[in-house]
């Protein structure tokens, strides 16, 4: 029998990293001192007492039946309290938040409950992947906004033809941004707003990276913008804040029609998140914070070693005010980011992720993540330093 792959699954991007993975794991696996400025995943543990809950809980036979779809009650809660005093926003916590198995879990589905065959998402581009990844196994199309460094990394609402704004459905944005790090302010949003009631177009916000930030800096949500809760949601994770990637646990909150949209496809993909790890997750968000301030000190130090030390050796970088990641423009005579990444594990044992893995519009750059140590990081560019 010839087993065919859907036509959808065939026009998914190919995966670009697979690659540098590879040739990573080759070099390690023959010896090489690699170091790895290429993972967008925290090096930290989960805070004890969080872990602490998990195997409480664990323990505790009413956790190991189906979880309810729509999260447990408590963790709702707890998320509505948590907005609340983060960003004053007040939501209803019976039905404008929805927990997720991770973020990245619901951003891939939510193009299911609204996209139909011809439509458009507006995906801003270098991205994260299930932004086009979702909306291309949904039957839409991805129309791309590159975001450039003239304009700060915002996408230009304003240079999208009519022909797309007329079927677009929904806009992504992200906010500090993976990968270039840039950040978004109140006055963006409230423009966001008055582009996406003026085209009936839903805003999916993706807030992963708000709490980890610098110098003061307090990232907004989206919801903070008037009206913002009629015409879209924000997505948000644990992942990053606690150290949780691998617990898979996020969520989305905002308008209602929207939250039932997304509720109602995962009510028949999934059936919702381990109890135990969403009492960790309340816990995370009930708990003591003090851990996050401390954690974000240790990603500035770093940054502002291979921030400083990019400089000295003749780079232009930039330091990010938010994300645990800097997002570096080549030297002139390197253009092709693939190349030049595959050259510093060559010649360096160095990892970066090539920017064109984040679509067409990252090359050029490479993205360098603050999850190695301070040592780490200055021996980098040390052999940096050696190699260029
Ligand atoms: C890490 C990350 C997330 C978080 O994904 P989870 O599925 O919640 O772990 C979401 N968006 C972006 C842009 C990220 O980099």
């Amino acid at each position: 029998m010839k087993v065919e792959f859907s036509q959808r699954l065939n026009k998914l991007p190919p995966y670009l990293f697979a690659e540098i993975d590879k040739a990573k794991r080759k070099a390690r696996a023959e010896g090489a001192d690699i170091i790895d400025l290429g993972i967008g995943d925290p090096d930290q543990p989960t805070p004890n007492h969080i872990i602490e809950k998990l195997n409480e809980a664990s323990h505790d036979p009413a956790n190991h039946r189906y979880a309810l779809d729509q999260g447990m009650d408590i963790l709702r809660a707890a998320v509505k309290k948590w907005y609340e005093a983060r960003f004053g926003v007040s939501l209803n916590h019976s039905d404008e938040i929805l927990p997720l198995i991770g973020s990245k879990e619901g951003i891939a589905h939510i193009p299911l409950a609204f996209i139909n065959k011809g439509d458009y998402s507006l995906v801003p581009e270098p991205c994260y992947p299930p932004y086009k990844g979702g909306t291309i196994l949904a039957g839409g199309t991805p129309f791309i906004m590159p975001l450039l460094e003239e304009n700060n990394f915002l996408p230009r609402l304003d240079k999208i033809p009519n022909r797309v704004l007329k079927k677009a459905k929904f806009l992504f944005l992200n906010y500090p941004n993976n990968p270039t790090s840039a950040c978004a302010e109140l006055s963006f949003y409230n423009e966001v707003v008055k582009f996406a009631k003026k085209h009936a177009i839903i805003v999916l916000h993706d807030a992963a990276y708000s709490e980890i930030n610098f110098d003061g800096y307090k990232p907004p949500s989206f919801l903070q913008a008037k009206g913002a809760c009629d015409v879209g949601i924000e997505f948000h994770s644990l992942s990053k804040t606690y150290n949780m990637t691998g617990w898979r646990i996020g969520w989305a909150c905002g308008n209602k029609k929207i939250i039932a949209g997304l509720a109602k496809v995962k009510a028949n993909t999934d059936s919702g998140i381990f109890s135990a790890i969403q009492l960790a997750g309340v816990e995370a968000l009930n708990g003591p914070q003090e851990y996050i301030a401390a954690m974000c000190r240790l990603y500035q130090q770093r940054r502002d070693a291979l921030v400083e030390g990019l400089n000295r050796i003749g780079w232009q970088a930039a330091k990010p005010k938010a994300t645990f990641y800097v997002w570096v423009k080549l030297p002139k005579s390197h253009k092709a980011s693939i190349k030049f990444a595959k050259f510093l594990l060559d010649e360096a044992s160095i990892v970066v992720t090539p920017g064109c893995g984040f679509g067409q519009s990252g090359e050029g750059y490479v993205r360098m993540a603050l999850t190695a140590s301070e040592d780490r990081i200055k021996e980098a560019i040390e052999r940096l330093k050696k190699v260029l």
